[in-house]
């Protein structure tokens, strides 16, 4: 069965007090434990996060790793080397690491195959621009973000990945996706999975959904039957918004 999961993307904000302060207070929530919280702070912040959340259901997530294991790339961090820092869970192929770091869907079925080789566990975002959309041509992207990085995965890999769709258009923009149009997507992308993988796992994986979520809007899109969650940008910097957003979320 799956969970539902509201997932935090720090991004390169957050100074150490910054993360320490917000660190506390998600600590302080007792957010109900049927429901998963990852926080993804950047990766300066890792090995402090996971020591301050050990002992709760809060889990800390890294915004990328490398796709190499180890070896002469300056800069880079290894999926082992999160995983030897206690955490258990990376975000990969955010928009801005496309847009901005020239990522693939090549490059990311690297990443994804190093993560999850690694027992790491992937929250993979992926999403079209706003001129796929008015072309029509959404699903298509969609289905071939999904394909190139994550269909040579066998069956197995599916208990370690965990889906975010995040149209483009709508991340820190304000401007997010209807409860319709993400409900459309969602179930268009459990279909492409069920059809690759069958049912089960299709009927198993969480699907989130990332863009502008808010406290105003989160209930009405978390009451969609395909959307099992949230990845939060600028909402989650503050731990009222966070909250309230977490609150709108339904545990059978
Ligand atoms: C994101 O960056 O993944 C995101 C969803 O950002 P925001 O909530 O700010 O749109």
């Amino acid at each position: 069965m799956r969970k539902k999961i509201i997932a935090a993307n720090w991004k390169m904000n957050n100074t150490k007090e910054d993360a320490l302060k917000l660190l506390v207070d998600l600590v302080n929530q007792n957010y109900s434990p049927e429901l998963r919280i990852i926080i993804a702070p950047a990766f300066t912040q890792l090995a402090m996060a996971a020591e301050k959340t050990k002992l709760t259901n809060i889990e800390i997530a890294a915004q990328n790793i490398s796709s190499e294991s180890k070896g002469a790339y300056t800069g880079e961090v290894s999926a082992a080397m999160i995983k030897s820092e206690g955490v258990r869970t990376t975000i990969l192929g955010h928009s801005e690491r496309r847009a901005l770091f020239n990522e693939t869907n090549d490059t990311l079925k690297l990443k994804v195959r190093s993560a999850i080789s690694e027992g790491l566990e992937v929250i993979y975002c992926f999403g079209e621009e706003l001129n796929d959309r008015k072309l029509g041509n959404h699903f298509n992207v969609v289905k071939t973000q999904l394909k190139t990085a994550l269909f040579n995965e066998n069956n197995e890999s599916w208990n370690k990945i965990i889906l975010a769709y995040e149209p483009i258009w709508a991340i820190g923009t304000g401007e997010n996706a209807s409860p319709e149009q993400i409900q459309e997507m969602h179930m268009f992308i459990r279909d492409t999975i069920s059809e690759k993988y069958g049912e089960l796992i299709a009927k198993n994986v969480s699907i989130l959904y990332g863009g502008s979520i808010k406290p105003n809007n989160a209930k009405d899109i978390f009451s969609e039957d395909d959307v099992d969650g949230g990845l939060i940008g600028g909402a989650s910097l503050n731990i009222d918004d966070f909250s309230l957003i977490v609150n709108c979320i339904q545990i059978e």
